[in-house]
């Protein structure tokens, strides 16, 4: 059996007290891997090394810090049936999916954060004949990253590669759900002979490992992907030490389909949208919003796509649904979906676990369900899922479906379809969220701004402001002499 080891100080190494954890493997519903159980001991190792790494590492140039990361980008790519397999069986998500998103994702990360950096620039404030100022951007020091299951590698890497590129040094904690890619990335980066310290990955639970992290006075800032929850816990101890704060959090997104959009691409879009990755990405559309006069079409069209949806064996090319990531996650979806019941809603397709044939019969699969008949304020529309779960709501004005839309707790993004161009702009306008898709569904550019308003977080990643986040900018004003 696999024993994931510590990244700290440039080697793999066993948790200080010698505690491990079960990882399993969610298709299977069986142990096969034991995953460190580290505590405040391993982080202040990490950290301790990290701070002595810095000095070095912060004074690299770009182009040295650049070919590193490169370097990295390119041992992920050489790997991606090995890390797509790992994901897939850590995960529960199909094979396909970790091979054509996660892991090419990963290595575009690397890749992206290590170029952005050649190009990474600071502004200078001219005052006409008597001065100037010019903001200097100075990496951190060490900031922690902690990520969650759903999209393991890819967020993992979106976090440590712009932190590393700006010059900071690293302590992550991945969830303890899905640590494996989060392992092989340090055997990665010890291959691409990255400097000792400069990267530590520290496994264990939240409670331990991650608070610890939070908690130490010698991080310096914290980037956080997560549930809103978890989010408010880091930011009442982080706030108060006045640590620079990134909070990436749940979302309940509308999906909003007006009468005058393109159907099918609405349709397929939607199908995918509502459950890629078994509904475990914070991004999906949960809350689906149909215009009166093609509600019942869509209803229809829709619920039979969903329904030929293959839920099985992540291993399969055919597998469109694959595993929850746990037993308590899946028992935590049929509560949400026994909730909904209870509201007075109307399962129109799925509803249960499903029991696959074979070799996963003992896996935590959940059959994609469409539910109807429930009030947009109702507890099933506004609390997160995060499982292969969505509502149709009926609407009928622009206006009432901008109130559905906004009238949760959550901002994370919105998804419109309509051909009208000047609605499409007054929607994304008034609605209430940090990402707006129009006639698409995550399409990302890694430069923009990536983020949420409200219980969705603060701050944003991407681009210039994740590498502004891992940079304390200061101003040196110079008056001119006469
Ligand atoms: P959690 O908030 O449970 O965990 C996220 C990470 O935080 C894990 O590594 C977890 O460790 C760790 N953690 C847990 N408790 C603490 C603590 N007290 N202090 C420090 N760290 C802690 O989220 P999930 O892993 O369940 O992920 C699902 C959530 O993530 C959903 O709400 C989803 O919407 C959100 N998400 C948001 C995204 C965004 O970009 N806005 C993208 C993807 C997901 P451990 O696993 O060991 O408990």
């Amino acid at each position: 059996m696999i024993e994931i080891k510590n990244y700290i100080n440039g080697k793999l190494v066993a948790p200080e007290k010698g505690n491990y954890l079960d990882n399993i493997d969610p298709a299977l519903g069986s142990v096969y891997s034991k995953i460190p159980s580290s505590d405040g001991v391993d982080v202040e190792q990490a950290v301790s090394a990290a701070k002595k790494a810095f000095p070095s590492w912060s004074k690299l140039s770009n182009q040295k810090r650049y070919e590193y990361l490169n370097r990295i980008a390119d041992i992920i790519d050489q790997n991606i049936d090995k890390l797509a397999a790992a994901e897939s069986l850590d995960n529960g998500k199909p094979l396909w999916l970790a091979t054509k998103v996660d892991i090419p994702r990963a290595s575009s990360n690397f890749r992206f954060f290590a170029t952005a950096i050649l190009h990474f620039a600071s502004e200078s404030h001219e005052m006409r004949e008597e001065a100037i100022n010019y903001t200097l951007r100075h990496p951190i020091g060490v900031v922690g990253c902690i990520s969650p299951w759903n999209l393991p590698l890819y967020l993992f890497t979106w976090k440590i590669a712009p932190a590393l590129a700006a010059g900071n040094c690293v302590v992550a904690k991945p969830s303890e759900v899905t640590p494996m890619t989060a392992y092989l990335l340090s055997e990665i980066c010890i291959e691409a002979g990255l400097p000792p310290g400069v990267l530590n990955i520290v496994h264990g639970l939240g409670q331990n490992v991650g608070e610890e992290l939070v908690k130490h006075p010698q991080v310096k800032a914290i980037s956080f992907t997560g549930g809103t929850q978890t989010g408010k816990k880091i930011a009442s101890i982080a706030a108060p030490m006045f640590k620079k704060l990134s909070l990436e959090l749940g979302g309940k997104n509308p999906n909003i389909i007006f009468n005058d959009c393109d159907y099918d691409l609405a349709l397929k879009t939607s199908v995918i949208s509502s459950f890629s990755n078994q509904g475990q990405i914070c991004l999906c559309g949960s809350r689906i919003f149909i215009q009166k006069d093609i509600y019942d079409t869509f209803k229809n069209d829709f619920v039979t796509k969903v329904q030929r949806m293959k839920v099985g064996d992540p291993k399969e090319d055919t597998t469109r649904v694959g595993a929850l990531v746990s037993e308590a996650h899946m028992n935590k979806v049929l509560e949400h979906i026994q909730i909904a019941k209870e509201e007075g809603g109307n399962v129109l397709c799925g509803g249960e676990r499903v029991i696959v044939d074979g070799r996963c019969k003992d896996g935590y699969f959940v059959a994609p369900t469409v539910i109807e008949g429930l009030a947009a304020t109702c507890q099933t529309n506004m609390q997160e899922i995060f499982g292969p779960v969505v509502t149709l709501i009926p609407f009928e004005t622009e206006e009432e479906v901008l109130e559905y839309a906004n009238c949760v707790d959550y901002g994370l993004s919105a998804t419109i379809w309509t051909q009208d161009l000047n609605k499409a702009t007054r929607m994304s306008n008034q609605i209430e969220a940090g990402i707006v898709w129009i006639n698409c569904w995550l399409l990302r550019d890694l430069r923009t701004p990536f983020g949420g308003v409200k219980s969705s977080g603060v701050g944003r990643e991407g681009g210039w402001d994740a590498l502004r986040f891992f940079t304390e900018p200061k101003n040196v004003c110079i008056k001119y002499l006469p």
